[in-house]
């Protein structure tokens, strides 16, 4: 990373307010079903403590419409205590009056979170007024959201206006290994898309395809690239928008780009039957009956695809190769999964459902990086800067 991080700077007896992702998925009923985002952060959270930092933590959870106490950080406050072993108070604002008054008592090595900063719609619209706020409560600004780093939020690029900024450790981690992934490989480079639109990878696609050696697509984008080939793809995802996008990037891509031969199909929806009621084949490419639609990649592309997995330097993985919700469209992504933990290459997983994927079928700990930002790396590997990250200092 070209920029500036914490040991870069001095932060002892200083007011630092680090921006944190606490993003994390709750039940219903408000508990955290995975603390990844929190775990994720704790090397920079203890660096400060460590250091003699008064640490004030900012975060997001979720979409909150104003004041929305589902939204609370409260859940999250106590899982970090229990982290850390150090109790975490949560303030009820994340600026005001009461907040200032809380920070003005910190002792070096406190912890405060601020409640959820998009109580505030002032945060998305990156006001420069409540931007100026939250950084009048320190004297410091530490970046380690990486997973919101691609949008210019009053916490995550309006702050820089008026903080020194750094990167957390995070940050770091998430731009090494994205950042060298794309800069410096180790060959053959072999990049894998799934998920359900090709809308949404079509600026992905279009800058992997002149990097990798190879690139899979599998998922319910493929059926959008096999119907460009002619193909009947039945009831399959279809993005007829993007079905030029896709014939121009067939006629590019050569043997560089790997679709899928056979697939599982069903004749209903699992979403809308249960997948109890879904009947399953396999089929080729060739022969998708009309009424009946494609839901995950066959055993045939499996072996083709772990094959190329398997002769790798490295791999990027961005979104799952079947509707994976169900255990009957799952054994692609899981296959796949697998094959990366076997494979020996550098792998990366971009976050959002290939990163839940990997961990779920328990595959996370043989992953060289699993990333804390769908959005974010997908927007990385599209080549694009990411506001939180161009707003920190540049090391020189
Ligand atoms: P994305 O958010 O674009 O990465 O897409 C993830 C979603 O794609 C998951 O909810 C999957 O169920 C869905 N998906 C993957 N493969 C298919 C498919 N063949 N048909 C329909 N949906 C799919």
């Amino acid at each position: 990373m070209n920029k500036k991080s914490l040991e870069d700077i001095e932060v002892q007896g200083k007011r630092v307010l680090a921006r944190v992702d606490f993003n994390v998925p709750q039940s219903d009923a408000g508990a955290i079903t995975d603390d990844t985002r929190i775990v994720a952060a704790l090397p920079t959270i203890t660096h400060l403590i460590s250091h003699g930092a008064k640490t004030i933590l900012v975060s997001h959870l979720g979409r909150p419409m104003g004041v929305t106490p589902k939204y609370t950080l409260k859940p999250v406050a106590e899982r970090l205590s229990k982290l850390l072993g150090k109790e975490v108070t949560l303030l009820p604002d994340c600026v005001g009056d009461e907040v200032e008054a809380a920070i003005a008592n910190m002792q070096p090595g406190d912890v405060l979170l601020l409640e959820n900063v998009r109580f505030y719609p002032e945060e998305e619209a990156n006001d420069p007024d409540f931007a100026e706020k939250l950084a009048s409560l320190a004297d410091l600004y530490v970046n380690d959201a990486f997973g919101t780093a691609h949008r210019a939020h009053a916490s995550t690029e309006g702050v820089t206006h008026h903080l020194p900024a750094v990167g957390g450790y995070l940050m770091r981690k998430e731009l090494d290994y994205l950042g060298s992934a794309l800069t410096d490989p180790k060959r053959p480079f072999v990049a894998i898309l799934g998920g359900a639109k090709v809308k949404d990878k079509i600026a992905v696609i279009q800058q992997l395809i002149t990097q990798v050696d190879t690139l899979i697509i599998g998922g319910g984008m493929a059926y959008t690239f096999l119907k460009a080939q002619g193909l009947e793809i039945g009831k399959s995802l279809l993005d007829a928008k993007n079905l030029d996008f896709c014939r121009e990037i067939l006629a590019n891509a050569g043997d560089k780009l790997l679709l899928p031969d056979d697939v599982i199909i069903t004749n209903a929806n699992p979403f809308e039957v249960g997948e109890e009621a879904c009947e399953t084949r396999v089929a080729s490419v060739n022969d998708i009956p009309a009424d009946w639609e494609g839901a995950d990649i066959g055993p045939n592309t499996i072996a083709k695809f772990s094959a190329a997995i398997k002769g790798a330097g490295t791999v990027v993985w961005n979104g799952p190769m079947g509707i994976f919700e169900f255990s009957k469209f799952a054994e692609g992504t899981r296959s796949l999964a697998l094959a990366l933990a076997e494979s020996g290459a550098i792998t990366i997983i971009g976050g959002g459902d290939s990163a839940a994927a990997v961990v779920q079928m328990g595959y996370g700990d043989k992953m060289t990086h699993i990333s804390t930002g769908g959005g974010a790396s997908l927007e990385f590997l599209e080549g694009k800067p990411l506001p939180g990250v161009v707003a920190l200092q540049d090391k020189n």
